[in-house]
């Protein structure tokens, strides 16, 4: 694997993490790969925010490399290190109300109830990431490790969140939602 950290040429490219944009001129996390449906390599872009929370490792190997660091590398670097020491956060992919009772959670094996607020999982497998299952936010803190931006990580993930959504996972997370 091999990383890097370079301004966008253009605003074309797409945030691997969070599907948005990267503005032109934008400073961007890239890492190449081998390219799972073809020959030679793959390079895979994020935002730098994002690229610290879902890939931690790629961007503190990108951050020690990189000669013009950016502005904000300090706190890239400390939000990388904490991906680091608890590798689950970076599975972190959104949130949203449970559309039935089927699934269960990836900590306690319990199904989360229809309507209730889950936290949705995701993890990066030959250059994409694919859905991986779904935790109560009861259970955040043992799963993740560390809870304490995860709201942050939920809207970066998914900007377009239900306010109603983003309330609820915060009153949960604090032990003093229902359920
Ligand atoms: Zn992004
Ligand atoms: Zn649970």
């Amino acid at each position: 694997m091999s990383v890097t950290i370079e301004p966008a040429p253009s605003g074309r490219a797409k945030c691997r993490a969070c599907g948005r944009a990267i503005a032109r001129g934008e400073l961007r996390l890239g890492e190449r790969a081998p390219n799972p449906f073809g020959d030679g390599e793959a390079t895979y872009w994020f935002h730098l925010e994002c690229g610290a929370r879902k890939r931690p490792e790629a961007a503190i190997e990108a951050l020690a490399a990189c000669t013009s660091l950016p502005t904000d590398a300090m706190e890239l670097r400390s939000l990388a290190a904490v991906g680091q020491a608890h590798p689950r956060l970076a599975r972190v992919a959104g949130a949203h109300r449970s559309p039935s009772a089927r699934a269960r959670c990836r900590h306690c094996r319990q199904q989360i109830e229809h309507g209730s607020v889950r936290i949705a999982l995701d993890i990066w497998e030959e250059g994409r990431f694919g859905g991986a299952g779904y935790v109560h936010p009861s259970c955040a803190a043992e799963y993740f490790g560390a809870i304490d931006d995860l709201p942050t990580r939920v809207t970066r993930c998914a900007p377009e969140i239900d306010p109603s959504v983003l309330a609820e996972l915060i009153a949960d997370l604090r032990g003093t939602g229902p359920g």
